[in-house]
């Protein structure tokens, strides 16, 4: 079974309220052998809300801030918290996570600046699934 993150899927949870559809993402669900999941929404954050991504404060420890400024890192900590959870109910030992997201990137992150820029990183939920031992995966791999 995988975790798939839901905007993958088709579902309007972005943060600008639309979606990241992917076939294969969305196939997978359809046959069952997924289930979609989006941290943020799960976190108690709506769609669309503000753009978020993963800072360091001066103690060196991960915050998320929107860019308007606004501390949001008890939702997205939240939000990984349910994922994980369901991910341990349904026994998905795999997740196919969207790209780049402060919760559910992997290997890449915005860099808190909200310019663009990536640097190496993974997004809050996907570290929690990692800890988990679930084997994160892109959808360039299931190319
Ligand atoms: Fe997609 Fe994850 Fe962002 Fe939700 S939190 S919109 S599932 S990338």
């Amino acid at each position: 079974m995988y975790i798939v993150s839901s905007c993958l899927a088709g579902i309007n949870c972005r943060y600008d309220g639309k979606n990241n559809l992917n076939e294969k993402v969305a196939k997978l669900v359809k046959e069952g052998k997924a289930i979609p999941v989006c941290p943020e929404m799960l976190g108690g954050l709506g769609a669309p809300r503000d753009c978020s991504e993963i800072i360091k404060d001066q103690n060196g420890d991960r915050k998320v801030i929107t860019e308007n400024d606004e501390d949001v890192t008890t939702e997205f900590i939240k939000g990984a918290m349910k994922t994980a959870a369901i991910a341990k109910i349904v026994e998905a030992d795999k997740a196919v996570m969207k790209k780049n997201s402060p919760s559910c990137g992997y290997g890449e992150i915005y860099d808190g600046t909200f310019s663009n820029n990536l640097v190496e990183g993974n997004g809050i939920t996907v570290e929690l699934l990692i800890e988990n031992g679930v084997e994160i995966l892109t959808v360039d791999d299931l190319d």
